[in-house]
């Protein structure tokens, strides 16, 4: 049955890459591609996250890092990358979630980390931006801090989000830091003034359809700021969708999905004057080094 109902997903994304293919997007499917991070278990595509899946993998999206976010859906990603090789699994609490979390919570995660070796941190961070609606700060930095003080024991990366805050995520980074297994500031729009020092405590800078929405001559300084040696590409699906998205998600056409790291890259290219060849090459290779830590899915080199 459940044969079955993969052949049939199998069918379905072949069917969108012939589509796509058509399009004249042939030469750009060949190129091999890492999703940095994203959250597939999240309510809004959970149920049509193994399709999502299969039509990344169909258009060369490789490997998928998937971020939990809440205690509540740690299970899911561990769920999610049991059954699928391409996925990433990454357990952390995310700012906005600190002020629900259980007495046991970190307990639970170290529990998680140790069996599963293959796991990496996040997402994890700081958030003094609207978006964060008031969550305590004293709290997110508390739990912002064990995390990160976790990832650096374990030498694992940690995927950091952070708004609004670079002054005290630089602070503590540095207080905790250096961290040669990487710290991945994901979706990155911080000024191109601060990326010197996270790049000498050991940061990667990922970037997703949120740099879009930013006039274009800003979002070209940051991304040129960041170290091509540095750089990835996310999605941070089901969130992000880019301006010039090739893939939509059946039944919601504003919700976003990893194959659609195609766009990400094609702009941030654009950005870089580079071809889309080179940089997939670049940053491909970069999130290989980041995720290939002792006992990830991605051999150590
Ligand atoms: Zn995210």
């Amino acid at each position: 049955m459940k044969e079955a109902i993969s052949i049939k997903l199998l069918y379905i994304s072949l069917a969108v890459l012939c589509i796509v293919s058509s399009e004249t997007k042939i030469r750009s499917m060949a190129m091999k591609l890492f999703d940095a991070h994203c959250h597939l278990q999240d309510q809004r595509v959970v149920d049509k996250a193994p399709l999502l899946i299969h039509i990344a993998n169909a258009a060369g999206v490789v490997h998928i890092a998937v971020d939990g976010i809440t205690e509540k859906d740690w299970h899911l990603v561990k769920e999610m990358s049991d059954e699928f090789d391409s996925v990433i699994p990454n357990f952390g609490l995310h700012p906005w979630y600190v002020e629900g979390k259980s007495r046991s919570w970190f307990n639970t995660l170290k529990e998680l980390f140790e069996a599963n070796p293959s796991a990496a941190v996040g997402e994890i961070g700081l958030d003094k931006s609207p978006l964060a609606k008031g969550v305590d700060f004293g709290e997110q930095v508390e739990v912002f801090k064990k995390q990160l003080q976790l990832a650096k024991d374990l030498k694992r990366p940690a995927s950091v989000h952070c708004l609004d805050a670079f002054p005290e995520l630089l602070q503590i980074m540095k207080e905790i830091g250096p961290f040669p297994a990487g710290v991945i500031l994901h979706s990155f729009q911080g000024s191109p003034e601060v990326v010197p020092q996270l790049t000498k405590l050991g940061s990667y800078f990922s970037f997703s359809g949120h740099l879009m929405p930013l006039k274009e001559d800003k979002a070209r300084k940051i991304v040129k700021a960041v170290p091509l040696d540095r750089l990835l590409l996310e999605t941070d699906a089901p969130d992000a969708l880019p301006t010039n998205p090739i893939f939509f998600v059946p039944g919601n056409a504003t919700l976003n999905q990893p194959a659609n790291v195609h766009s990400v890259l094609t702009y941030v290219a654009s950005l870089l004057e580079l071809s889309k060849e080179e940089l997939a090459d670049i940053s491909y290779k970069n999130a290989l080094g980041v995720f290939s830590f002792q006992g990830s899915k991605i051999p150590l080199k």
